[in-house]
């Protein structure tokens, strides 16, 4: 794989469903990945960005961002609290608002520091016990707390359970957007992210077909 090969693959599907050229954007997933893989992929133009532990970013992006123009870092990992702070103080995008008690957090952090990532409200289609996610039946009281404490969602995110077809996931999660008019949905990763599209992806998540294999040694 690797990322032209993505870029090409984004643009058919946007163009197979009719969707304007360049509507997805693409958030390359470098969580993990050896520093020199992310820095090609860097290299080679692309600005748009994933991570999953807080740390980790900390400890690589701010060098990167110095070197690079423009580049935009999406949170994309299960958000503790106490990481609250940080994570308004280093991305530009949240896709796991997942819960009223980080949604005060994170109003606290954007009135003291000035800085407003983008946010997504994360959703468990699957109704699984052991993801996080808004149940679909609780986003509207959710959101509607959401805008009470300040804070002004524009999508939402979804992990459609490890097996079994994405699809229906995808759809629950168009719908939720569309009935509570939301802009964005993030949906879709390597295995997955042309049937998102079709469905409506404004972001997709790719990490292993840009990059390759993580090695979580
Ligand atoms: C790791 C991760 C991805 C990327 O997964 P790939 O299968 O490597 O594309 C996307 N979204 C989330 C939430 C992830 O944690």
């Amino acid at each position: 794989m690797g990322l032209e090969q993505i870029k090409t693959r984004i643009a058919a599907a946007e163009a197979a469903s009719g969707r304007d050229p360049g509507s997805v954007r693409l958030i390359a997933v470098s969580k993990v990945q050896p520093p020199e893989r992310v820095e090609s992929v860097l290299q080679a133009g692309q600005r748009i960005f994933g991570e999953n532990y807080v740390q980790e970013a900390q400890g690589k992006w701010p060098d990167w961002r110095e070197r690079f123009e423009g580049v935009e870092l999406h949170m994309i990992g299960p958000l503790q609290s106490n990481k609250a702070r940080a994570a308004v103080g280093l991305f530009d995008a949240i896709h796991t608002l997942d819960r009223i008690s980080l949604a005060r957090k994170l109003a606290q952090q954007i009135a003291e520091q000035g800085r407003s990532p983008q946010l997504f409200i994360q959703v468990n289609t699957g109704d699984e016990p052991q993801k996080a996610g808004i149940l679909a039946d609780e986003l509207p009281g959710f959101l509607a707390s959401c805008r009470g404490l300040g804070l002004d969602p524009k999508g939402l995110m979804c992990i459609p359970p490890e097996t079994g077809d994405p699809l229906p996931h995808f759809r629950l999660l168009r719908r939720l957007a569309r009935e509570n008019g939301l802009q964005n949905l993030s949906m879709g990763m390597s295995a997955d992210f042309e049937s998102a599209i079709a469905e409506g992806a404004t972001h997709v998540r790719v990490g292993s077909a840009i990059f390759g294999a993580r090695d979580y040694g």
